[in-house]
């Protein structure tokens, strides 16, 4: 007998009435399959950015319990209208918010973790013989305000739920057709993966494949969640999200990803003394802020001072500077930022046991007279950080140099954003 189905929809899937109504009807479709489901929506088009924008036009650091308040509209209008749809087809649908849904979370407003789901209230909708609408990327925190859980945070709703309810599977609806070699709006020949494992997701998602938000690939590992990332426009599948015992091989190289979303700072002038790093460190932990890459050079002589460079999330440098501001004017040190820069990675479990992986990254790069800035490994990945303006030409060197592309190109003809 069919199970419970968890299906997520991104933003670009509802983005206006008809694609609203595709998605109504592809939910319909699996109910009357037999499967139980629980959809999970994400804001409109480009409603959670147009939010953001209106918070700045009042406010230049808008505060963030009511930038929570804010954010969660979106996907809650997209939610509403989606229940109504699906009651004209002849369907009893309900949706519900986050805290409606029993997503409790910790009070990190703006970018809240999910702690637990009380998930009594969709089960009894479901027993009813309703479709369930949970509005995505939202909860209600420990202090009962209601929380976001950072950009894409409606995928970790989907498999936080689909963990909860014991779904069989969690249905990631997006507008590619899957998981790829690279972004294809950049590398239009890249090729669709049809499984990727979970450490090389994490990999991908942690250094900028933004299909699939971190966190939900995190909970999903945790919890045994089986992702299926494929196109809200066609019945393709797409890729799946399995376990290394599940994959038959380990690709030398998997996917080239990419990121503009960070920021350099560099700490000029740090006293070359035990525990100057350990404080600076903890004073952005403290303030909730994921540093990546970190670079710190020694003085040449014993008196002179270090320079410390790390990369942070770009929307995070006036909450880091803030925090660092105290440290810097106790020990005479100076921030300097740079939220020009770009960050191209290489990603692949066969990496493990190939050596000569980095040379042919850094050659590659050189060749293409890509200026290399920043290094930072992990068993299966390589990171550079190069110029802003260099990340496009960068990730299609890569893509070339390690012959990733797809035997199709994906319908290059198609305008940008568009892949049906
Ligand atoms: P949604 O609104 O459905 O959550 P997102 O914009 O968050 O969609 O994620 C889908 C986008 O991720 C694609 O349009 C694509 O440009 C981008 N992307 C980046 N890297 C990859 C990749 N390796 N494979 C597929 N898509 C990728
Ligand atoms: N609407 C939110 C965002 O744009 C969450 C999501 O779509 O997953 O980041
Ligand atoms: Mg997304």
């Amino acid at each position: 007998m069919p199970g419970t189905v968890v299906m997520k929809f991104g933003g670009t899937s509802v983005a206006d009435a008809s694609r609203l109504k595709r998605a109504a009807q592809r939910i319909v479709a699996k109910r009357e399959a037999g499967h139980r489901v629980v959809a999970v929506l994400s804001a409109r088009g480009k409603e959670t950015d147009r939010l953001i924008a209106d918070a700045h036009e009042v406010s230049p650091h808008p505060d963030p319990r009511e930038m929570d308040m804010l954010l969660s509209t979106g996907e809650r209008v997209s939610c509403a209208l989606c229940a109504m749809a699906i009651n004209d087809l002849g369907h009893r649908a309900i949706s519900l918010t986050g805290s409606q849904a029993g997503i409790v979370t910790d009070t990190s407003h703006t970018k809240a973790r999910i702690l637990e789901v009380r998930a009594d209230r969709i089960r009894s909708a479901l027993d009813e013989d309703h479709i369930v609408l949970v509005a995505g990327f939202q909860g209600v925190s420990t202090s009962k305000d209601v929380t976001t859980l950072g950009r894409g945070g409606s995928d970790t709703t989907a498999v936080a739920l689909a963990a909860a309810i014991g779904a069989e599977e969690c249905e990631i609806y997006t507008d590619v057709p899957g998981v790829f070699s690279a972004d294809p709006r950049i590398v239009p020949n890249a090729r669709k993966l049809d499984v990727v494992q979970f450490d090389e997701m994490l990999e991908m998602a942690a250094s900028g494949a933004g299909v699939l938000q971190l966190r939900s690939v995190e909970y999903a590992r945790n919890h045994g969640v089986r992702i299926h990332c494929r196109s809200s426009f066609d019945e393709s599948e797409g890729t799946k999200v399995v376990s290394e015992e599940e994959t038959m091989e380990n690709p030398l190289i998997t996917a080239v990803t990419h990121s503009r979303g960070e920021a350099r700072v560099t700490l000029v002038g740090v006293p070359d003394s035990p525990g100057v790093a350990g404080r600076v460190t903890t004073a952005l932990a403290d303030a909730n802020v994921h540093i990546d890459m970190i670079i710190h050079n020694e003085p040449e002589s014993a008196d002179a001072r270090a320079e410390m460079s790390f990369t942070i999330p770009r929307d995070d440098v006036p909450t880091a500077e803030a925090a660092l501001t105290p440290l810097c004017d106790e020990l005479g040190m100076e921030v300097k930022t740079d939220q020009t820069m770009g960050k191209v990675s290489i990603v692949g479990a066969g990496m493990k046991s190939h050596p000569g992986v980095a040379a042919k990254v850094f050659t590659t790069l050189g060749e293409n007279d890509i200026n290399i800035e920043m290094i930072s490994t992990s068993p299966i990945r390589i990171s550079c950080v190069v110029p802003g303006d260099k990340v496009e030409d960068a990730v299609r060197a890569l893509h070339s140099a390690f012959e990733l592309q797809g035997s199709d190109t994906i319908r290059p003809e198609q305008p940008f954003g568009e892949f049906v």
